[in-house]
């Protein structure tokens, strides 16, 4: 059995200053830090320690590839024997030396664009790095209708071979025309999947048996979106608690989600490539 495991340690804080996002310019203390970074050490030495198989995806409040022990993690993990894949979301602001103390077989980002937070140029030359190292990873941006001169120019600049994603702005109901909707479909193929809330209760989903995700003192819930506690990876029975489950929320709307439910058969688009979102169209 192979568990895809989403973390997401206390830290919220972020180095960039997106206006939609709560995590704008927010910063840890040190101690915070201290506190995070701890939780993080218990995590990867309990992923190390146990005799399941994992895939991994750090999914922060904010921005954790800038640190240090984010980044230590992730080379950890990336070569335990057990971990088939290690992940993270980044805005890819950061350095990216750290990925030379990577397993890079096992190794995979999804990196999000932010158009008025960086250059497309700068952002471009972090991709070539990340080619250059042989990682593989995902692009993606937010559809804001302001940025979409941006986003034809980034798929315009981008290697061919790298996905793009679209997650579509859904906070304004009717927000896109059909030529906006075409257009962004003209970007990622998989936009539609993205713009609509599925509905999912009481529809079976992998979430809470062969996929969870667990906070910072190991505590487990099925996905981000349903809060209640099924469990805690640090109790000895924890892997009983996984099981066939029925969605509990109306509708899941993030890919982090909707990938998992059953009747969407998205793991026929990934295939193996689920965690880091990366259609089998765009695998080499
Ligand atoms: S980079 Fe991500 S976490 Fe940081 S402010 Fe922008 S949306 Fe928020
Ligand atoms: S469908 Fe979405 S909200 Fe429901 S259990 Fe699955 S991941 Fe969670």
């Amino acid at each position: 059995m192979t568990y895809k495991v989403l973390y997401r340690g206390p830290l919220s804080s972020c180095n960039y200053a997106c206006d939609y996002c709560p995590f704008a310019k927010t910063k840890n203390t040190r101690k915070e830090l201290q506190d995070d970074a701890k939780k993080l050490s218990r995590f990867t030495n309990w992923v190390g320690q146990q005799d399941y198989d994992f895939e991994v995806l750090f999914t922060p409040w904010g921005e954790a590839m800038i640190r240090r022990h984010y980044q230590d993690a992730f080379g950890v993990l990336s070569r335990l024997g057990n971990v088939k894949k290690v992940c993270a979301q980044t805005n890819l602001s950061g350095n990216l030396d750290w990925l030379d103390d990577v397993e890079v077989k096992s190794t995979a980002l999804w990196c999000t664009f932010h158009p008025s937070q960086v250059s497309q140029g700068k952002f471009l030359r972090q991709c070539d790095v990340l080619l250059s190292k042989g990682v593989s990873f995902s692009v993606g941006t937010v559809g804001l209708k302001a940025d979409f001169d941006a986003i034809s120019r980034l798929r315009n600049a981008l290697s061919k071979d790298v996905y793009l994603w679209v997650n579509a702005y859904k906070r304004e109901e009717g927000y896109y025309s059909d030529a906006d909707l075409n257009f962004l479909e003209s970007i990622d193929p998989n936009f539609p999947i993205n713009n609509q809330r599925h509905q999912s209760l009481g529809q079976s989903c992998r979430a809470g048996k062969s996929s969870f995700s667990v906070d910072g003192n190991g505590r487990v819930q099925s996905c981000h979106f349903i809060k209640s506690e099924i469990g805690n990876i640090y109790d000895k029975n924890f892997f009983s608690q996984l099981k066939e489950r029925k969605c509990s929320n109306n509708t899941c709307g993030c890919h982090i989600g909707y990938v998992h439910l059953d009747r969407l058969n998205l793991y026929e688009v990934y295939g193996e490539r689920v965690m880091e979102r990366i259609p089998l169209a765009f695998q080499k």
